[in-house]
């Protein structure tokens, strides 16, 4: 990396040894799988990547591993009525990433039902992401980086440990030869709220459509965008405060607007 050279992000050590081939905007895939443990954190780690590829005309699959029943402040809440709440809302969200694409063929939503916080790697879990890579056969897989140090919830820990692996069981033809589907690689494998990033993809064209999805996640008013009730000014704080963060992981890659992640290939 030449340190001076403003196409290169500015990394600490550690990360820079890392992103000596730091790289920005991969080619739009042909169908992505973006997988996530709760209702919105795929929105929140990748949506304006995936809005743009779907504009590129990329397909794009949601899994969403538990059912988001802890999502809520209210100690009385109906967790069951917030559970099938967070299902309509997250297939909003996939509506809204998928833009034109999806008035005619939006990718699937899958919703894996793990109990919200509970969420483990076992061989059953395993075999069923399995089962859905296989299926689906994306080139592009997304999710949380297991990775991640000092990251308290045990469920983005565990969906990336649990994706990590089911790539490697997908791929491989010995593994899972009870699903009988043929094996599948993916060629990329991004990570978002990564621990040491190495590639940004430039958000700037389709940062409201992010916004717009992660708003589509009304139970998550109160929570997660602190606007109680919905308040409209307390909503503008909240986008402003996406925008200011997407702006500030895009300066060091002199990007209005980015998302980054860690990127591995060759899997
Ligand atoms: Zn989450």
């Amino acid at each position: 990396m030449v340190a001076n050279d403003p196409g290169q992000p500015t990394l600490s050590s550690d990360a820079a040894a890392l992103a000596a081939g730091a790289t920005i905007d991969l080619d739009a895939p042909g169908c992505v799988l973006a997988i996530g443990a709760h209702p919105d954190d795929i929105e929140f780690g990748a949506g304006g990547t995936l809005a743009k590829w779907a504009d590129a005309g990329c397909l794009v699959h949601h899994l969403v591993c538990t059912d988001g029943s802890k999502g809520t402040w209210d100690p009385h809440a109906d967790t069951a009525a917030l559970v099938q709440r967070r299902q309509v809302e997250q297939r909003e969200a996939a509506r809204i990433l998928a833009g034109e694409r999806g008035r005619d063929q939006a990718g699937e939503t899958i919703f894996l039902g793990r109990v919200d916080g509970e969420l483990e790697n076992d061989a059953a879990t395993r075999s069923e992401v399995v089962k859905i890579i296989r299926t689906l056969r994306p080139d592009v897989v997304i999710t949380h980086d297991p990775w991640k140090r000092y990251r308290l919830h045990p469920d983005h820990r565990n969906t990336g440990q649990l994706v990590c692996d089911a790539i490697v069981g997908a791929r491989d033809p010995h593994f899972h030869k009870d699903l009988g589907l043929t094996h599948h690689r993916p060629t990329a494998l991004l990570l978002f709220e990564a621990d040491l990033p190495n590639h940004a993809e430039d958000v700037g064209a389709t940062l409201d459509r992010k916004l717009d999805a992660l708003l589509a996640h009304e139970s998550q008013f109160e929570s997660t965008m602190r606007a109680a009730g919905g308040d409209p000014d307390q909503l503008d704080a909240f986008r402003v405060r996406i925008t200011d963060r997407l702006a500030e992981l895009g300066a060091p890659w002199s990007l209005e607007f980015a998302e980054v992640f860690a990127l591995m290939v060759d899997l």
